[in-house]
């Protein structure tokens, strides 16, 4: 291409990772992108609309950065498209000099246990998108009359999901948590909450701020099991880093308190595996059974959890596995089963060879895997912008054969929600939050329909461009 129109971006996922990317990509000079930004819903965001928990606020305020990349003249909006289902991969490389993939890690890890699939056992990653009123999920039944819950797993989602079983009704009532969770989570029964950590508390994936918010529940105290350090981490202690030594002191000032007799249990139990889940004669869980854990040294030095052979029961009705997230295969883009990311090299899409797919890239968690939080996406996606950016001045970009971009969403996805769609599903989500008593920040739509028909209020303003 010899003229001086900008270089053509398809970027797949409206998430932080393709926020950061496509304003890094707007704000080169030479040479110029025109970015088209694609989701497979109707509302950007990603994780900060669909992940990020309800009574984390501040977090979420970092859309507004996100919403100066939209007031671009060359930056376009494309929700409710579905790679692989409306359009494909071959579509947007006839069209696009560059294609970036950045849909992150949408599947929860699975335990791989007997039970796992008993009614009341749940991905955390269901969970969390229920109570954010993601569209595929609202229909999820939470049986919250239970009075014991277990979250495996020792991260900062395992917390997001302990604490919003335990935030009393008043805490959800000025929140963005989507109406049917404020209903179900507001008349919730729960007494118990364990959080199950295979290894100990040196090695727990919390942060500090995570960590010290279970300290101030309204309705819980805290209880630690097993948080005493093994002699391995006690001298790996001294060369940790400052967030899990930190991590230590709090838990161990948690494990001083005594309890103050409120309605919640929120229990950490260290050094514990779930080996099953075990259920009562109506196909529902009724315990955990758990393998209790030692720790070892791998050969490498780091520390693992190994069996002991002890096992015993934890009693509950609800289970949440929170171990993780893992990408899944999209369209025909090359895909690595066994880390369950985009095959990439530092974030050039490579096939299952190794070899650079020319113009294709990725960045963010389906690039390096579910880690770290929004600001990182920030810079992995600034590393994939410069090996755009050199791929340009060597020439090695994609060749498109195409430009008619509006003619393939009008035949493909003519249901695309533009960004002025978007902003009239905010308006209706804002007014209504700002109507509500207590004020609240949105209520929002959490129903395929009601997203489409809101969006489609923008119509008289809405245009592809
Ligand atoms: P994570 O931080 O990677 O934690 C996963 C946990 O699952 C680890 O404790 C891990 O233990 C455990 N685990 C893995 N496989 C297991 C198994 N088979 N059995 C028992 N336990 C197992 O993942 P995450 O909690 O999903 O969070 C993802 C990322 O999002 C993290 O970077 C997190 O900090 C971030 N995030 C941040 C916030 C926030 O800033 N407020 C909120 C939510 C999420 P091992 O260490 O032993 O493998």
């Amino acid at each position: 291409m010899t003229d001086n129109s900008p270089l053509r971006v398809a970027i797949v996922g409206a998430g932080p990772s393709g926020f950061y990317a496509a304003g890094q990509l707007l704000a080169v000079p030479d040479p110029e992108f025109a970015v088209d930004l694609y989701d497979r819903l109707p509302t950007p965001y990603g994780l900060v609309r669909s992940g990020v928990a309800p009574d984390h606020p501040k977090i979420k305020s970092v859309t507004r950065a996100y919403d100066k990349t939209t007031r671009h003249e060359r930056f376009r909006f494309f929700g409710h498209v579905d790679l692989g289902v409306d359009i494909n991969r071959r579509q947007l490389l006839e069209r696009y000099h560059v294609v970036l993939y950045t849909i992150g890690t949408s599947i929860d890890k699975r335990l791989g246990i007997p039970g796992e699939d008993l009614r009341g056992s749940h991905a955390a990653t269901e969970f969390v998108a229920w109570y954010n009123g993601h569209p595929d999920h609202c229909g999820l039944e939470i049986d919250l009359q239970a009075k014991q819950a277990v979250v495996v797993g020792a991260g900062n989602v395992a917390l997001d999901v302990a604490r919003m079983l335990a935030l009393a009704p008043a805490e959800l009532a000025c929140t963005d948590t989507a109406d049917h969770a404020i209903e179900v989570l507001g008349s919730s029964g729960i007494e118990e909450i364990t959080v199950l950590a295979r290894r100990g508390p040196l090695q727990a994936a919390f942060t500090n701020p995570e960590l010290l918010e279970m300290g101030e529940l309204e309705r819980g105290d805290v209880e630690i099991v097993g948080g005493e350090l093994d002699e391995l981490s006690a001298v790996a202690l001294q060369e940790a880093d400052k967030t899990r030594r930190r991590n230590v002191e709090i838990l161990q000032e948690y494990a001083a308190r005594p309890s103050t007799g409120k309605p919640i249990t929120v229990r950490f139990r260290f050094l514990a595996s779930p080996v099953e889940l075990l259920g009562d004669e109506r196909g529902h869980v009724r315990a955990v059974r758990v393998e209790n854990n030692e720790i070892v040294a791998r050969d490498d030095g780091s520390l693992a959890a190994r069996g002991t052979g002890r096992l015993d029961e934890i009693p509950a009705q609800l289970v949440f596995r929170s171990i993780g997230y893992t990408g899944q295969p999209v369209d025909d883009i090359p895909f690595d089963a066994r880390r369950g990311l985009i095959c990439n090299d530092a974030g050039r899409v490579t096939d299952e060879t190794g070899a650079h797919q020319i113009g294709e890239y990725v960045s963010g968690w389906i690039k390096r895997g579910p880690s770290g939080v929004i600001g990182t996406n920030k810079k992995d996606a600034q590393d994939t912008v410069t090996k755009i950016l050199k791929d340009a001045a060597a020439g090695r970009l994609n060749e498109p054969v195409a430009d008619d971009i509006d003619a393939m969403i009008a035949a493909h996805a003519e249901h695309a929600v533009t960004w002025e769609g978007w902003q009239a599903i905010d308006a209706i989500e804002t007014a209504a939050g700002g109507a509500s008593d207590p004020v609240r920040p949105r209520i929002k739509l959490t129903e395929w329909d009601a997203l489409r028909e809101a969006a489609r209020g923008a119509a008289a303003g809405r245009s592809v461009r």
